[in-house]
């Protein structure tokens, strides 16, 4: 089978001419002789306005509701593409993420993909139907309809060109490719040709969300090649695959911020073995992602501690905290939420010394102050005030010669 998947991103389908293009795409994909699965995400602002909706009811709409309301966002997407297809004399079907075989666990509004089970999209398939699927979502073994986190439709159209052995992996998006920073803030930034999954993975789980990470995660863990590339012409974009000799070892490959992180600070914990294990593993339970932490050097047994977690999951954090009380005897717990966290990524960082210390210098050439700093094998993380986080993206952008 000569099998290609595309995803089309929210922005490529915000309105009914837009999905009309994206309908000849597909439909040229199909000319040329390919098995098409269209994978689409909600039209535009859709799930924000989705979410914005639920709080105006309540502030804890609870996951499984959140879930049913939110994948309503691109089923309306599926059901407009295969109609534009279907009225422009091809015969499309479109399927939601359960008709697709996207088996997940029950973690609502993060789900993670179990397993394929695309048995439908294989008999539409071999119908010579062009196959749209809702991205973002599935069902769970407990039959309950989940969705897969903010940017999920990436994960759905790689989850599925890994199942169904696609030749390639399409995401359609409102810019070129990947680039060395989100070229709406260094309008100086390069499109990179290829980059290898690793560096994509960093990029995308340090604020790039050009690619989802769980969807570069995955294809990394199965070898599936992604194309990032524009749905608006016809250039070649960026290829993501395994690393290779003629990819050279880039001392920084890209810049990237995030501004979606909280920083929790508990202060006054006591010093003694067992405390973290305590700690992170309530938030663990509560499913908190938590990313960057410090621990102060302790003053007559105890210290403070402090650790990022994504905004949304802050409110959690806050609680889980507050359930620590009566095990762990601490002074208080404070939230920061004015927090952005800077990142460079490069695989050349393993062979050389002195990066962690030229960012920190055109950091504070631009007077900026670093609040907390986390590094991985080639990756440099910074916390910074949000105010200052897209001067520090430009200004690292310049200091390591990316343009
Ligand atoms: P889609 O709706 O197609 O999923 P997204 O908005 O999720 O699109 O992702 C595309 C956006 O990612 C671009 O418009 C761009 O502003 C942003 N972006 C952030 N970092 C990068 C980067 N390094 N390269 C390309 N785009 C980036
Ligand atoms: N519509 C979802 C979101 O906005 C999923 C996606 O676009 O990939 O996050
Ligand atoms: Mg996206």
């Amino acid at each position: 089978m000569n099998l290609i998947v595309q995803k089309y991103g929210g922005t490529s389908l915000a309105t009914p001419d837009l999905i009309k293009r994206a309908a000849w795409r597909v439909i040229a994909c199909k000319k040329q002789g390919y098995d098409v699965i269209a994978v689409v995400s909600a039209m535009g602002n859709t799930t924000d306005e989705l979410i914005d909706l639920a709080r105006k009811i309540t502030p804890n709409p609870g996951g499984r509701e959140l879930d049913m309301l939110l994948s309503s966002g691109e089923r309306i997407s599926m059901a407009l593409l295969s109609m534009a297809i279907n009225s422009m004399g091809f015969n499309a079907v479109s399927l939601t993420g359960s008709q697709s075989g996207i088996i997940t666990d029950t973690v609502h509004t993060k789900a993670r993909i179990k397993e394929i089970k695309a048995q439908r999209v294989l008999e539409e398939l071999a119908k010579g139907k062009i196959v749209i699927v809702a991205g973002f979502q599935g069902v769970s073994l407990e039959r309950e309809i989940t969705t897969l986190g903010r940017g999920g439709s990436d994960t759905t159209a790689v989850a599925l060109a890994y199942a169904l052995k696609a030749n390639v992996c399409e995401i359609l998006t409102d810019v070129d490719g990947v680039y060395t920073a989100d070229p709406r803030v260094v309008p100086e930034a390069r499109k990179l040709d290829v980059i290898s999954y690793e560096e994509m993975l960093e990029l995308a789980s340090s604020g790039a969300r050009v690619l989802n990470s769980r969807s570069v995660e995955f294809a990394k863990q199965h070898g599936v090649v992604i194309h990032v590339r524009s749905s608006f012409n016809d250039n070649i974009g960026t290829i993501i695959k395994e690393e290779d000799e003629s990819m050279e070892e880039i001392l920084v490959r890209g810049v990237t911020y995030d501004t979606n992180e909280a920083k929790v600070t508990i202060r006054g914990v006591p010093d003694r073995p067992g405390i973290a294990a305590k700690i992170f593993g309530k938030l663990a339970q509560a499913n908190v992602n938590v990313d960057m932490i410090i621990q102060n050097v302790s003053d007559s047994g105890v210290t403070d501690m402090s650790f990022t977690v994504p905004d949304s999951e802050l409110k959690t954090a806050l609680e889980c905290g507050r359930q620590l009380r009566d095990e762990i005897d601490f002074k208080d717990i404070v939230a920061d939420e004015d927090i952005a966290k800077v990142s460079i990524v490069g695989t050349g960082m393993r062979t050389h010394s002195g990066v962690a210390a030229s960012m920190f210098e055109a950091l504070a050439k631009n007077n900026i102050n670093i609040e907390m700093i986390s590094t991985s094998e080639i990756k440099i993380s910074c916390v910074v005030r949000r105010s200052r986080a897209e001067e520090a993206v430009k200004a690292l952008h310049k200091a390591f010669e990316l343009g």
